[in-house]
């Protein structure tokens, strides 16, 4: 099949891609770099079945020829990362938002499916535990800036949802929970990139808040498996799935495992949350997939533990160190 990914150059569309070109599939990828890197795809560029544009998916003619060209796209192009979403909310609401739609009027016009990450922030302050997609939403007040992210692919749900049952384009939305993995920036706040980096460089790791919130998180190479598992599967058509590890750990206890694992002598510091982000900065207290969907739909479970994620990103780090000093 030939597949169209937008945001192909980011964390997880790099991976995503050399997964499917493995699985014998060409590749497009347009992204404009704006969080994504060329490193992220710089080792496919050999293989005769990839390619890519380095444009905004505003630029709509174009696109609209990109996806007159693919059999399916997956759309991964967004403004992610809380704190460039605290920082910069104008594009992160402009950006999520306006390029959902785009993608999904094209893909419409040309009968094209869409596959679609959107993120278990989504869930919000909900504390219905382990969440499930079928579960309510539930945000916080609007002047709480990390909120427009989660408001913003909620509404690229809808977006996705409402185009499979008005207009009958095939759409599978993906919740994607924390994933990590190799090559991810520690730039825009992800938490396992900055701690490695920290504690291989000696530095205090940076807990934020009292360290207590917990999170799962998963592989990206067990993240793709999904995404890739989903393709040409018409039962998942207008429905959205969970992925994501179930295996919960707090975030003091990540600082002390990765301390551990690099033999740091590096100290942990507990910064407070208006500090590292805004004032009044809420966070989510605990975040759990229910996995019953997806793994019902395509059989998918996670392969590896957070001991074999933290080892492969010290490992990466370690290797270009040229990234571990830039977070
Ligand atoms: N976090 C932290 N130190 C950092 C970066 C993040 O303690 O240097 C915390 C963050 O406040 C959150 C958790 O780690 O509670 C996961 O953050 P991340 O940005 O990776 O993902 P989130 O779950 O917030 O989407």
């Amino acid at each position: 099949m030939k597949l169209l990914i937008t945001g192909g150059a980011g964390f997880v569309g790099g991976h995503l891609s050399e997964r499917l070109l493995k699985a014998g599939h060409s590749v497009h990828v347009i992204d404009d770099l704006s969080t994504g890197s060329i490193n992220n795809i710089s080792h496919l560029k050999d293989s005769p079945d990839f390619s890519y544009t380095i444009e905004s998916v505003d630029n709509v003619q174009l696109m609209a020829e990109l996806v007159d060209e693919a059999d399916m796209i997956y759309h991964l192009a967004a403004a992610v990362g809380v704190q460039l979403i605290v920082d910069s909310p104008i594009r992160a609401l402009e950006t999520n938002i306006r390029l959902t739609e785009i993608v999904l009027n094209l893909a419409s016009k040309k009968g094209k499916p869409v596959l679609f990450t959107s993120t278990s922030e989504v869930y919000g302050k909900s504390q219905a535990l382990p969440f499930a997609e079928d579960g309510d939403l539930t945000f916080g007040a609007t002047d709480k800036g990390r909120w427009a992210y989660a408001c913003s692919k909620a509404i690229d749900e809808f977006l996705a949802l409402a185009y499979y049952r008005e207009r009958g384009l095939p759409t599978v939305t993906f919740r994607l929970f924390n994933t990590v993995g190799p090559r991810q920036t520690g730039r825009y706040g992800m938490v396992i990139p900055r701690l490695v980096s920290q504690a291989l460089s000696g530095r205090p790791l940076t807990v934020y808040g009292d360290g207590e919130q917990r999170r799962c998180f998963c592989h990206v190479s067990d993240t793709v498996e999904a995404l890739v598992g989903m393709l040409e599967v018409e039962t998942a058509y207008g429905r959205v799935f969970n992925v994501g590890s179930q295996e919960e750990t707090s975030i003091v206890d990540l600082a002390r495992r990765i301390i551990d694992r690099t033999n740091s002598e590096s100290e942990i510091v507990f910064v407070p949350y208006e500090e590292a982000y805004e004032r009044g900065f809420e966070d989510m207290e605990r975040r759990i997939p229910d996995l019953t969907r997806v793994g019902e739909e395509i059989g998918w479970q996670t392969s590896r533990d957070l001991n074999e994620i933290i080892d492969d990103v010290v490992a990466y780090t370690q290797f270009s160190s040229g990234t571990a000093t830039a977070v």
